[in-house]
């Protein structure tokens, strides 16, 4: 690989530190939490600093990842965290231990494929409290719940759902309490005990600090909240981790003086919107060596004071350094954090290298 930068710098340490955090602050309220591998593409370094930190089951929504996680030798029980596809039942059933379902077609075709393993495959039921993403609706739990425990090969282990991120629903005491009225009554009415109330992700973290979470919600699935210290919908950052876990540095290969409105007819831009300007006078931008092929742009902050990205196209991003605390020079990197998105796109790009840090040595 060609050396120096894009490279995205991992402190492995506060991702452990995250992990331990939110592991403690939810076994208090006698929660378990699962950790969510997707935002990082699974990096085993990754892993393993979760797994320092304390936790146990691991959860991701791409196969590709469940199988690097097994070749990398985790040993850990793995939720497949999408839904399967048809065409997948026989990986999922070989690699993963669970995987949340809402389609009774493929629970039958994931039971046949444990079965000729001599294996059995842990359902986690998803049910659809309002957000309108994976799960069966709450007036149809019993039957397909009824349906489910009829099928050899397959042991129901809990019932799940998913909030803020179709329809951006909040969780709420409300929403999650539906979920622990429904295992009760499963338990009532069809003599059905479910192990695991999975109570949704880092946007459910809150109600635990508030202290609202409703009494049978034993189950988060974290990912953002150990990752970055934040919490999209809830639009927080969470005081008590770090946020300083990954940051993502680029060579600037251009300084100049420039109008801040394009001179010409505007057509489109390279990726077919029509860009609006407002016109600042003449300011010192900053052309770094990275692009949209490289990462989704709007997912970096740059960490500098006074440093703001104008835009994009899929080589060069354009920052403008007028008011920049520090004096930027070609050949200076620039230095930006991500949120969920950029950290999403800049851990699977193979044009950005990996750095994984440990102990102090963290600089800025
Ligand atoms: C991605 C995902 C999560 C983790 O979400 P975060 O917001 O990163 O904590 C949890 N559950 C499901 C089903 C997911 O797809």
């Amino acid at each position: 690989m060609v050396q120096g930068s894009p490279v995205l710098e991992i402190a492995l340490d506060k991702i452990r530190e995250n992990s331990a955090r939110v592991l403690q602050k939810c076994k208090e309220k006698n929660i378990d939490v699962v950790g969510v591998t997707k935002g990082f593409s699974a990096m085993h370094q990754i892993v393993s600093a979760m797994v320092a930190g304390g936790i146990q089951g691991l959860a991701d929504a791409r196969m590709e990842n469940i199988i690097e996680m097994r070749k990398r030798h985790f040993t850990n029980p793995i939720t497949l965290l999408r839904i399967p596809r048809l065409s997948h039942v026989n990986i999922v059933v070989r690699y993963a231990d669970s995987s949340i379902n809402s389609e009774i077609t493929v629970m039958k075709a994931l039971a046949e494929a444990a079965q000729k393993m001599g294996r059995v495959h842990q359902i986690i039921l998803m049910v659809d409290l309002g957000d309108l993403r994976e799960g069966v609706l709450k007036e149809n739990v019993f039957s397909t719940v009824k349906q489910i425990i009829q099928i050899p090969g397959l042991e129901l282990i809990g019932l799940g759902t998913n909030m803020g991120c179709f329809g951006g629903v909040l969780p709420s005491v409300n929403n999650l309490g539906i979920l622990v009225r429904l295992r009760q009554a499963v338990q009532e009415y069809l003599g059905i005990g479910l192990n695991i109330l999975s109570g949704g992700a880092t946007s459910s973290l809150l109600l635990v600090e508030n202290n609202t979470m409703p009494k049978g919600i034993n189950q988060l699935r974290i990912g953002e909240g150990i990752l970055l210290g934040t919490d999209t919908t809830n639009n927080r950052i969470i005081p008590w981790l770090h946020q300083d876990t990954f940051r993502l540095r680029a060579e600037v290969i251009e300084v100049k003086n420039k109008p801040s409105v394009p001179i010409g007819e505007i057509g489109q831009d390279a990726f077919g919107n029509i860009p609006e300007f407002e016109d600042k006078g003449i300011r010192k931008r900053a052309i770094v060596a990275l692009g949209r092929q490289e990462v989704y742009v709007e997912g970096l902050i740059p960490l500098a004071k006074g440093q703001k990205v104008l835009g994009a196209s899929s080589d060069h991003t354009i920052v403008d350094v007028t008011d920049s605390q520090y004096e930027i020079n070609i050949g200076d990197e620039i230095v930006f954090g991500l949120n969920y998105a950029g950290l999403l796109s800049a851990s699977d790009s193979r044009y950005v290298k990996k750095n994984f840090i440990t102990g102090e040595n963290y600089g800025s």
